[in-house]
């Protein structure tokens, strides 16, 4: 592609909207422009990049047996009410009316139709099992449609879906499928996390999140330095550090003016955040549940929601919890009845704890479970974090942020109970076939992988997806010598394969053109220049080596061949 008729232009200035390094370099770049709120139309450098991502994707998941299909967006509401999921989904997803007034929605996921492919498709053990994928787009309204691409109401998603005669086998499809998505990023050039994940509402057994580390990612993730556990601190369960305990003392009531949180408790009393109990009042489906929890670990609310099966959960107001029995800055597990009380196990490691009287300006110390207050389920809803203890072998966990770009999960037999999905077995018996489901966010990707890979002048593409491999620069483009030997090296690079952006304008500077290959950040750049063709060099630099080199003209291929493998080790 030549510079001169390419039509993105890249902006001198960064863009005011971008909330992180991908969005503002895609913008910058030319490689993206919004449309509407998490809507955008990706233009050619994106796309190539993301046309690479594909076609990455498809060969491995090719590999693991998959058949490609593509399913409509557009679908009737009648297959999302069969199985409750438009409930699920609420304002997630985009409804609207065709002529006749029959509802329809614009697809978030492909669960239900997929499932009506296979119920029609598959007659018995014979057929199975079934893989099918798709690289389609998928509409979520996200109540916050953010950073570009890493969260559009429009996006890219690769989804695939297995159907398998029980749970052994889809435990085989599984694992298969685990291994063509550490293919798959690796191939890319994208270092990933595999970890454990929550399985949500439908979780069947299984689930696992492929996360690229990023300090701008919305997830956190708990890993193991001996490498024995890796997890979603939605999912992880860690060891926590034991309170310091002391001989059982009197339950005590305490005059504590102006005392309304745990951060005040600890500087009033000069004891830790683990020597106190909180209690936090959550509206869950509109009922109000009380979870006491130690002073030192947060709720996980995602814990808590599959702990309760419930559809919504919010803190409740200040009046919600007192029109409950409770007093909000002193509110307290202790002499209560009337609500769900949900404990963490935490509420036993340790002991003689301060806790809340539901009292104004008063607390209770020497609080001890169950001596002094009841909880109708203990259950582990707390948040895991650094410093944690490792389930599996006691180390210190560390902290990861990152963004999930992959996640893989076993569904069961809910979608096929609901479309009767049956197959006949070998005894000529009719069972649901077992599901399990596997996307990748296409589009996402390529905006972690700027993520992961930029410095402070622009992009550091992993060749694999780079747009172009090679970004070829004239420099004093309008003398005859330099084009002549420009345009010899461009068809010469083109002839040997490689993908070539090149720089071929007139009256642009060397900064300006060096500015602009730094900001796209193809791997490699090659320079012709008048000082280089006197001295019968060329000019080739690494995007991420600091320094560039010159080889003789005649080389050039292997050099630029050498240069490109040194970033794919
Ligand atoms: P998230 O928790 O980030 O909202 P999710 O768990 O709802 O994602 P899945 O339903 O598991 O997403 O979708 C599969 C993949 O699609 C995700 O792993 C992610 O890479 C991608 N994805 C999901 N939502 C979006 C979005 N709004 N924009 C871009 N990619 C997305
Ligand atoms: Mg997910």
């Amino acid at each position: 592609m030549r510079v001169s008729r390419s039509l993105a232009k890249t902006l001198r200035q960064d863009p005011g909207e971008a909330e992180t390094a991908s969005h503002r370099l895609m913008l910058r770049a030319g490689m993206m422009m919004q449309v509407g709120a998490g809507v955008y139309s990706y233009l050619p450098l994106a796309l190539q990049s993301i046309q690479k991502i594909e076609a990455i994707i498809r060969e491995e998941i090719n590999a693991a047996g998959g058949q490609e299909v593509l399913m409509p967006a557009l679908q009737p509401l009648e297959i999302w009410k069969q199985s409750g999921r438009d409930v699920a989904f609420g304002d997630n997803m985009f409804h609207l009316f065709d002529r006749r007034e029959r509802e329809m929605v614009i697809a978030p996921t492909h669960e239900e139709v997929i499932t009506l492919i296979a119920t029609s498709n598959v007659e018995s053990y014979r057929d199975l099992p079934l893989l099918l994928y798709q690289i389609q787009t998928k509409f979520r309204d996200e109540p916050r449609p953010r950073a570009g691409l890493l969260r559009g109401r429009e996006f890219t998603m690769k989804d695939a879906y297995s159907f398998d005669t029980d749970e052994e086998a889809l435990d085989v499809t599984y694992q298969r499928m685990r291994i063509a998505y550490r293919n798959i990023f690796r191939r890319c050039g994208l270092p990933t996390l595999e970890v454990e994940a929550d399985s949500g509402a439908i979780g069947g057994k299984d689930s696992h999140e492929f996360i690229m580390p990023a300090d701008s990612g919305e997830d956190t993730v708990l890993v193991c330095p001996t490498g024995d556990y890796a997890a979603n601190s939605e999912r992880a369960i860690s060891v926590i550090f034991p309170a310091p305990e002391s001989p059982e003392g009197e339950l005590t009531l305490l005059e504590t003016p102006g005392v309304k949180t745990i951060a005040d408790l600890v500087a009033s009393m000069g004891i830790s955040e683990a020597q106190t109990l909180k209690a936090v009042f959550y509206a869950a489906d509109n009922a109000i549940v009380l979870v006491t929890i130690r002073g030192d670990i947060d709720v996980n609310e995602v814990k808590l929601k599959n702990l309760l099966g419930v559809r919504d959960l919010r803190l409740a107001t200040a009046d919600e919890a007192r029109s409950a029995g409770l007093t909000p800055g002193s509110t307290s597990p202790i002499g209560l009845t009337s609500i769900k009380r949900i404990g963490d196990p935490s509420i036993e490691q340790g002991n003689n704890f301060v806790a809340g009287a539901n009292q104004d300006n008063k607390h209770y110390k020497n609080v001890n479970y169950p001596r002094d207050f009841e909880v109708d389920t203990i259950a582990p809803i707390g948040t895991s974090k650094a410093g944690d203890g490792c389930p599996n072998c006691g180390a210190f966990l560390d902290e990861v942020r990152g963004i999930e770009v992959g996640h893989v999960f076993k569904l069961g037999t809910f979608f096929t109970r609901t479309f009767g999905g049956d197959y006949l077995d070998d005894e000529g018996k009719l069972n649901p076939m077992v599901m399990g489901c596997y996307g990748i966010g296409v589009t996402r990707v390529l905006a972690a992988a700027i993520e992961q890979n930029h410095d402070d002048k622009g992009i550091l593409y992993p060749a694999p997806i780079a747009p172009f491999q090679v970004h070829l620069v004239a420099l004093n483009a309008d003398k005859e010598e330099v084009s002549a030997a420009a345009d010899e090296t461009y068809a010469q690079l083109l002839a040997l394969g490689y993908d070539v952006l090149f720089d071929d304008r007139l009256g642009e500077s060397a900064g300006v053109k060096f500015n602009d290959a730094d900001l796209l950040g193809l791997p490699v750049r090659v320079v012709i220049s008048p000082r280089n063709l006197k001295n019968g060099v060329v000019e080739i630099k690494r995007r991420r080596a600091a320094e560039s080199t010159q080889v003789p003209a005649a080389e050039l291929s292997a050099a630029v061949a050498e240069a490109l493998a040194k970033d794919e080790n």
